[in-house]
């Protein structure tokens, strides 16, 4: 690195360095922009920080940290800093900011703020992208408001020329969220939620563990002054009994209906007790709901000493999820080129995610609807407050209703539906059944669990399953009902008819991947030579590979991909001394989805996915593009290759042909992720998502009983919303030879890898969609 080397420690094991000599030197023009953080931390900052540089230099710009939030641009000099490409590799799987944040006084004074626009135009920056919560993003829109008065009374006192004056006439900004309370209305996810949802997670597993040895009450308080999302998704996925969120306090006899409940469940057969509360809780009377107010009712009302554990800032810590090192970085990439795309008159923009898109919201109007929910809050409105969180705020607090309610069993004569997997194991396929279970029981079905898939039904293993039963499966990796990849084959349809009539099976509900879906499709095709096959039949996509229509996230693929980045940063750590290329292999069968989101998340200089395929002319230039930044003094290379990308450049013809090219210049190893993606408990996303799916899956089954209709289907979520799909239709949305939907959404994300990892020559016309709000 020749250019400025800033004082912090480099690290030098990244794969990330900038591939021909360094980039961003002060010699080049381009516009100028300035990056910060502000606020409190997330998870999840340092790749948005990163995708902002690289954007920017990848389009011909100028980026320049702004350190400690405000501060940097109030103080000048070494606090703000033009970044040069490897500036920002290898930071993304840290937590926490590179660049500092700090919540700065100076700039809420006017004074401040002249401050820092004179050390901004010093640097000729009049662009920003700043990353924070709705504080600062508020501090960001007065500062663009009054930066024309502001340039006005510096060139009053002689600070600036007349032309800096008017080379600046506007400040272009674009704000990302980063908040780890997701408490921003008009997105749907802000930087840090997600990875402080594992955080939380992981310490209600482990809370519940010892709760249960001991069939003990824990009251666990949770962040979330205004925002209950994290307490009420906790709740969902942790399996808590109780939750209390500022948005919906609780009518009047809480107390005696919270201990009612927690009775209700240990007679069900609960062993263990889980209270979640909001730090800003709040009864009717706007009283506060603590731990401490939670042990007295506890122990008032059902004579137990109850324990409290107060997460705090374990829940900003540790490393970022897979959701949030891609999206940030397809969020920063976006934010560059909207600030890059503004003109003097442009309004201000928030970049967020809406629908699992890249969306732009006003900036002003989104701050203001962000904060009238603590006024909503405030005055009682809670309807109000509610609807703001948006649709799936709502349900989930219903859904978490309806998934406490110990259920006794079900009356006789109601609608039996078998429970089933069939495919390869997708982690979350536990929390698909149990809540099918509790869910189909609260709805007045009787639901019976099949073990061991097809061969299962066909043998006869099918039994009924109660509230109890399925107690603790939602954190629980595996399949406790087993699953197998095998189909029925034509001779065994009549078995598995027999079964089903001799079970008495009313509906059968099918969580699995691309064999469950064919399997679904078989039995509709089948109807009229075997009756028996005309009941309702609804697919639940539950495959690691993602690779099912009708749904663009399936249960498990989140969980996977953690896993996979989980081992893609050891395998980068593990280079640390040395200058190699590794050849890593990740799973996904002929669906690019896993290898092009790890790849994303870890970093990667290339991706080969089956979706595009692998030429010779295409490894020619990867070894060309080796040898060249190796010479140039890299130490690390990585190719994430899907497994199926091409059938004779296998993983291991890869690494050999990269060994033998390489010569001197670097060695290559070869890293088989393997298994270890499809292990260990799923990730509070896939519970929230089998959750979803399910219940929207226990709807639809209900209505079709009520109307007498037999529709063989699949549920999925599509851009953002539930969705239905008729099996019929099964050979036109998916790729049967391929296994995997016709249109992929993530593929429009594509060239993130590429702007990611090549400087380029700064003038890429490709831009990421983003829908407008
Ligand atoms: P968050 O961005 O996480 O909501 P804060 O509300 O503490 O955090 O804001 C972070 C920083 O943003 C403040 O310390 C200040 O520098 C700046 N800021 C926040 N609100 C304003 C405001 N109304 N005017 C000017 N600057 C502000």
């Amino acid at each position: 690195m020749t250019t400025q080397r800033l004082d912090r420690e480099q690290d030098n094991t990244t794969s990330e360095q900038a591939p021909q000599g360094p980039a961003g030197s002060s010699e080049r023009g381009g516009p100028r922009i300035g990056v910060l953080t502000s606020g409190g931390d997330a998870q999840g900052m340092n790749a948005a920080v990163r995708a902002v540089v690289r954007g920017a230099i990848h389009l011909g710009a100028r980026p320049f940290a702004i350190y400690e939030g405000y501060q940097g641009a109030v103080d000048g000099g070494p606090g703000i800093r033009e970044m040069t490409w490897d500036d920002v590799g290898n930071i993304m799987h840290r937590g926490g900011t590179i660049i500092g944040t700090a919540r700065c006084a100076a700039f809420r004074e006017r004074e401040g703020r002249r401050t820092a626009a004179k050390n901004l135009l010093e640097r000729g920056i009049d662009r920003l992208v700043v990353i924070g919560g709705d504080g600062s993003l508020t501090g960001t829109d007065l500062f663009r408001r009054e930066w024309p008065d502001l340039l006005r009374e510096l060139h009053e006192r002689g600070e600036i020329s007349a032309e800096t004056m008017a080379a600046h006439p506007t400040l272009m900004v674009a704000g990302i969220v980063g908040s780890i309370d997701n408490d921003l209305v008009g997105t749907d996810m802000t930087i840090g939620t997600d990875s402080a949802l594992h955080r939380i997670i992981e310490a209600l597993d482990a809370i519940s563990s010892t709760a249960a040895s001991h069939q003990r009450t824990f009251i666990v308080e949770v962040m979330g002054r205004h925002c209950g999302y994290l307490p009420l998704s906790a709740a969902i996925a942790g399996g808590a009994d109780a939750v209390f969120v500022p948005e919906d306090p609780p009518r009047d006899g809480w107390e005696e209906r919270l201990c009612d409940k927690l009775a209700a469940a240990r007679a069900a057969g609960r062993r263990d007790s889980i209270v979640l509360v909001a730090e800003g809780a709040l009864d009717r009377q706007g009283e506060r709901i603590d731990v401490d107010r939670l042990h007295d009712v506890i122990e008032r009302g059902l004579g137990e000493d109850a324990r409290i554990t107060i997460l705090g800032h374990v829940q900003r810590g540790g490393t970022p999820s897979a959701y949030d090192r891609w999206m940030s970085t397809l969020l920063g990439i976006a934010a560059v080129q909207d600030v890059l795309a503004a003109t003097a008159d442009s309004p201000a923009h928030i970049i967020g995610v809406r629908r699992n898109r890249l969306a732009r919201l006003p900036l002003v109007q989104s701050i203001e609807n962000t904060r009238a929910v603590a006024g909503y809050i405030k005055e009682g409105e809670y309807d109000k407050a509610i609807e703001a969180r948006g649709e799936s705020f709502g349900k989930a607090i219903g859904l978490f209703g309806a998934l406490t309610r110990a259920v006794g069993s079900p009356a006789s004569g109601s609608k039996r539906v078998a429970i089933l997997h069939c495919g390869g194991l997708a982690p979350g396929m536990n929390a698909a059944s149990s809540a099918a279970v509790r869910l189909g029981l609260q709805a007045g079905l009787t639901p019976l669990g099949v073990s061991g898939g097809f061969p299962g039904l066909l043998k006869g293993a099918v039994g009924e399953l109660d509230w109890a039963d399925v107690e603790g499966w939602m954190g629980e990796g595996g399949a406790e009902l087993g699953t197998r990849r095998r189909l029925p084959t034509q001779e065994e349809l009549y078995g598995v008819a027999r079964s089903i009539e001799a079970h008495n099976i009313d509906a059968l509900l099918i969580v699995g991947g691309f064999n469950a879906y064919r399997s679904g499709h078989l039995l509709a095709t089948e109807r009229t030579r075997y009756p028996a096959f005309n009941i309702p039949i609804l697919c639940v996509p539950a495959s690691i590979d993602n690779n099912l229509p009708g749904s663009e996230l399936s249960i498990g693929a989140d969980t996977a991909l953690n896993n996979a980045v989980w081992a893609l940063d050891r395998v980068k750590q593990s280079a640390s001394a040395s200058r190699r290329c590794f050849v890593a292999e990740v799973m996904g069968r002929r669906c690019g989805f896993l290898a092009f989101m790890s790849g994303l998340a870890s970093g990667a200089e290339r991706v080969y996915l089956n979706e595009e395929g692998v030429t010779l002319a295409s490894l020619v230039d990867e070894i060309e593009e080796m040898k060249a930044v190796f010479d140039a003094g890299r130490r690390l290379y990585l190719v994430v290759r899907n497994e199926e990308a091409s059938e004779h450049y296998t993983t291991n013809v890869l690494a050999r042909l990269f060994e033998e090219e390489g010569g001197d210049s670097f060695d290559v190893r070869e890293a088989h992720i393997g298994h270890l993606q499809q292990g260990g408990s799923p990730s509070p996303f896939d519970r929230l998502l089998a959750t979803r799916l399910v219940s929207f899956a226990v709807d639809q089954l209900v209505e079709q009983f009520e109307r007498g209709r037999r529709d063989a289907a699949f549920v999925g979520l599509v851009e953002g919303r539930m969705s239905v799909g008729n099996l019929a239709h099964l050979p036109e949305v998916a790729d049967l030879t391929k296994r995997r939907p016709v249109d992929q959404w993530w593929m429009q994300f594509r060239p993130a890898i590429e702007m990611m990892a090549r400087p380029g020559d700064g003038h890429d016309p490709r831009r990421l969609p983003m829908l407008d709000v």
